[in-house]
């Protein structure tokens, strides 16, 4: 199964975008091989993960690590179980129903692919109350609109950081200009410390991007801390925080605040969801001893 469907997916266009990629079996039946959404409980907030696309990448040394040498990266990747000549990449926006409004947090790579698994997890586009923009790369702001350029959350209030948004705003971006700037008259805009809503607030993680942006839940004394892109791979990132990725904007910007907040994740010994972890996207950050973290994935803490 699992050779077939890499083979499906570095030779299928169609693949990356896809919600639930399915195979038939020796039986002639389909089989789904990973469910599309993931509700966790936190408090009185309901939280879910959706998968809103996966993507096979190749040489991911050419991604993560930048800075140590070949011999580093295989020796570091074989410690773990991780082959070097491939990666998969998850892309994980989150819905956070608060019982009075839905916010959405990123939009995935397209609005077919984002409100395919919005609607099996059981919300329509048009339920959205707020969407929350962490950062304005492509696979976070590719769903706002579709391919005419017609909304895909036209009941929503738009909210994202006044750092992030004037960085890009002058960046002559194409994404950012044709996902962005059609909206920007609906967007407000927030500092790190600011609220989106009771409970919901910024925390400053500059450096992936400008003004990335990270936001910590808090519902009856319960904190979830949803991190976007602060670490992209469970090991390579997690593990090794100052491992330079190609995607860091500001490479010594990035490191820091991975370190910052995964030390706070770490003391405090709250969950994060991260919008490129291994599906459902959410774990426990511990100290791993040299400098680095550890990446406990969930399992049913918060059912
Ligand atoms: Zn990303």
């Amino acid at each position: 199964m699992k050779l077939t469907r890499r083979q499906t997916m570095l030779s299928g266009a169609a693949l990356p975008f896809a919600a639930a990629p399915t195979f038939a079996l020796a039986d002639g039946h389909a089989a789904t091989t990973m469910p599309t959404h993931r509700d966790f409980t936190l408090g009185g907030f309901r939280v879910t993960t959706l998968l809103a696309g996966n993507r096979n990448v190749e040489n991911p040394h050419q991604i993560f690590g930048l800075n140590v040498d070949d011999a580093t990266f295989a020796e570091v990747s074989a410690a773990n179980f991780l082959p070097t000549d491939a990666a998969e990449f998850f892309f994980t926006p989150t819905v956070v129903s608060t019982g009075a409004e839905v916010i959405l947090f990123d939009t995935g790579l397209s609005s077919a692919g984002t409100t395919s698994v919005l609607a099996a997890a059981g919300y329509s586009a048009e339920q959205i109350t707020h969407v929350v923009i962490t950062h304005m790369h492509g696979d976070h702001i590719g769903g706002l609109s579709d391919e005419a350029g017609s909304e895909t959350f036209a009941n929503a209030a738009y909210i994202t950081g006044q750092v992030e948004f004037d960085a890009w705003s002058s960046a002559e971006d194409e994404g950012f200009e044709t996902k962005v700037r059609p909206l920007s008259e609906k967007f407000s805009f927030i500092q790190p410390g600011d609220d989106v809503r009771s409970g919901i607030t910024a925390v400053e993680a500059f450096g992936h991007t400008p003004g990335h942006m990270g936001y910590m839940l808090e519902s009856n004394s319960q904190q979830l801390f949803l991190m976007a892109d602060l670490a992209n791979h469970y090991v390579w990132s997690v593990a090794y925080p100052d491992w330079e990725v190609r995607f860091d904007m500001d490479k010594a910007a990035a490191a820091a605040s991975r370190r910052r907040l995964m030390e706070m994740a770490a003391a405090d010994r709250f969950p994060v969801i991260g919008y490129h972890m291994p599906f459902p996207g959410m774990g426990y950050i511990a100290t791993r001893g040299d400098g680095g973290y550890r990446y406990v994935p969930h399992s049913y803490q918060l059912l």
